[in-house]
């Protein structure tokens, strides 16, 4: 068997070209969606980031900026701006960049974003409404998994999902989401003994731990659909995710490639959650 891959980059194409004809509609009617992204610092992964998702708000036609400040910023300052920006109508989506500086307090700035404009879907507000299966802001990642499934109609329910990971934007949030599409759900961890006993059962494996290709044939059943988050560079400086793709390949009837995966999904999906806050949709 050679798995179907499910190829993200192909998907958040086809999902923009949507979003760009729901902008012009909205822009049309006097609505112009905006995001405006907040970096603190000078991390080179963080500018990256975050120019790409200015990159894919020009793309469909969505107005953005991106608020640049010195690491020396104090926690209060950053505060005030925040408030600032909740206070502005034209202001649509505000989202600030992790990690931040060490003496800044991210959950502090998390929460002082007005759940209306949460569109990275780290409030707890949206955290509770999510797992009470509410309409909110999803986060990104675990939203752009979502759709690649929904877009192959992969069924979820009853279907046994492993999640490796437990982290509060990707696995704790896609093990909630698939547990309320009717899935079984088992999470692992670094702690987790015997994690092959697992992850062999997986009809559904989602895989965000961080370390490089970790998960090989050996570890899923023959047709499993295996969806690989991560995002490293191995000893080569070559991009690889926590999948060996081409052992996995072989034995998964789905699979998500690692470039071209997740990751541009998690941009898209960055932009469905700004134009729903445009449209007044959400979180107030
Ligand atoms: P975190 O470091 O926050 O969490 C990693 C999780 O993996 C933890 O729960 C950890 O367990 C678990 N873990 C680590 N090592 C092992 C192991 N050997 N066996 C089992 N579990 C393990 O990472 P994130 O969730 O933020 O990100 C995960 C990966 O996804 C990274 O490669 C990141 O770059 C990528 N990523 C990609 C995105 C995209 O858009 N494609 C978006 C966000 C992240 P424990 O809790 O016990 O420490």
């Amino acid at each position: 068997m050679t798995a179907e891959i499910i190829n993200g980059k192909e998907l958040s194409t086809k999902l923009k070209a949507s979003m760009k004809i729901e902008t012009e509609t909205l822009k049309r009617k006097g609505i112009v969606p905006h995001l405006t992204v907040v970096l603190v610092g000078d991390n080179p992964a963080s500018r990256s980031y975050v120019s790409g998702k200015e990159k894919a708000s020009q793309e469909i036609g969505m107005s953005s900026e991106v608020i640049e400040l010195p690491t020396t910023i104090s926690e209060t300052e950053l505060l005030a701006l925040i408030q600032q920006l909740n206070d502005k109508p034209s202001v649509h989506g505000i989202l600030v960049q992790l990690p931040l500086p060490p003496h800044i307090k991210e959950q502090h700035i998390i929460e002082a974003i007005h759940p209306s404009k949460d569109v990275d879907g780290f409030h707890p507000l949206s955290i509770g409404r999510m797992i009470t299966g509410q309409d909110t802001f999803i986060s990104c990642t675990p939203y752009g998994i979502m759709e690649m499934l929904r877009s192959k109609n992969i069924s979820i329910e009853g279907k046994h999902a492993v999640v490796i990971g437990r982290s509060n934007i990707v696995g704790k949030p896609i093990g909630q989401l698939l547990l309320n599409e009717n899935a079984t759900v088992t999470y692992c961890h670094s702690k987790t003994v015997d994690l092959k006993a697992y992850t062999t059962q997986a009809d559904i494996l989602i895989v965000a731990t961080g370390v490089p290709q970790m998960i090989n044939a050996d570890h899923i059943k023959k047709g499993a659909v295996v969806i690989d988050v991560g995002i490293n560079r191995n000893e080569e400086g070559k991009l690889v995710g926590d999948v060996d793709f081409e052992s996995v390949k072989e034995k998964a009837a789905f699979i998500t490639p690692v470039p071209r995966g997740v990751g541009p999904m998690t941009i898209t999906m960055l932009l469905k959650n700004t134009l729903k806050a445009a449209k007044g949709l959400a979180g107030n």
